[in-house]
């Protein structure tokens, strides 16, 4: 059972202005594995110690493999409801952005157009040497790791730990946060840092704070509603329009 207040249904809907940031719990359900659960462990690495600048300058094959096998997983995938009914969302609302921080490309996927991806994508390279950045989408890649015509390395164009964010992404999202009537965390830990500090500048801005996940999070504290449930189940539900009164409970499968 789910449990929305019919406070949250009205505020979303009377909302003109939507900020939504997401993280690895809303691919969860089509099949990418999070980085904190147990499933997310690759050959008993950590991701914290594979994404990083200094993995890659010390094991780039090592480093490859790794995001070859998450392109390999990735790319059959297929983007959830939760996905998609943040599409429904954007479509009606004046003022939105979807805020990402995932790598995974299943937003752009689902057909979500305003968004903005603060950790950047898995289907994008870029030269080491030269800066270029160019698509990708070949799940497996011929030569690992990858060199670029003018002969260096390539990496994967995503923000390692440890590596700042790009800084236009930031910019939007700091003042989509800042300028929200509606804020909506979904699917994310709350303890990346800066995209955790989104809900923050959001909540003191003045916005109405809604976290969607499966268990209670670093965020939850600041939250006016936390609707504890799977993403993929929650989101349908949340975006739906609001009933005549009282809580909802809903029932899901
Ligand atoms: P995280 O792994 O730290 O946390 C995932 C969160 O999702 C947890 O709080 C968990 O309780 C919640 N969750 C799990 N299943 C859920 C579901 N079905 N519905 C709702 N919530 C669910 O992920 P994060 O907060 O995004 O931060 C970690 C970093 O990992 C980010 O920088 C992100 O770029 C990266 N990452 C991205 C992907 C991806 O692109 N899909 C996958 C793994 C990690």
């Amino acid at each position: 059972m789910i449990s929305i207040s019919h406070r949250a249904l009205e505020r979303l809907a009377a909302a003109s202005r939507i900020a939504v940031l997401t993280g690895a719990g809303i691919s969860a359900e089509s099949g990418v594995p999070t980085f904190r659960g147990a499933e997310g462990l690759w050959r008993k690495f950590r991701p914290e110690d594979l994404a990083t600048p200094e993995a890659f300058a010390r094991d780039p094959r090592l480093v490859w493999e790794w995001y070859q096998w998450r392109r390999e997983l990735i790319a059959s995938l297929s983007p959830n409801a939760g996905h998609l009914a943040l599409v429904e969302l954007e479509k009606r609302s004046d003022e939105f952005l979807l805020i990402t921080q995932n790598v995974d490309g299943l937003h752009d996927k689902a057909g979500s157009k305003r968004t903005v991806k603060l950790h950047g994508d898995l289907w994008t390279l870029r030269c080491t040497g030269c800066s270029i950045e160019f698509e990708d989408r070949r799940a497996a890649l011929p030569e690992l790791p990858p060199r670029c015509r003018c002969g260096r390395l390539l990496r994967p164009a995503v923000v390692w730990f440890g590596e700042p964010l790009p800084r236009k992404a930031w910019e939007r999202a700091v003042e989509a946060a800042a300028r929200c009537d509606i804020f909506i965390s979904a699917g994310t830990s709350g303890v990346v840092y800066p995209a955790a500090s989104l809900p923050l500048i959001a909540k003191r801005a003045g916005a109405y704070l809604i976290e969607v996940n499966v268990e209670s999070t670093a965020l939850s504290h600041l939250a006016d509603e936390v609707i504890l449930g799977r993403a993929a189940a929650v989101l349908p539900k949340l975006v739906a329009q609001p009933s005549p009164a009282g809580r909802q409970d809903l029932a899901t499968t």
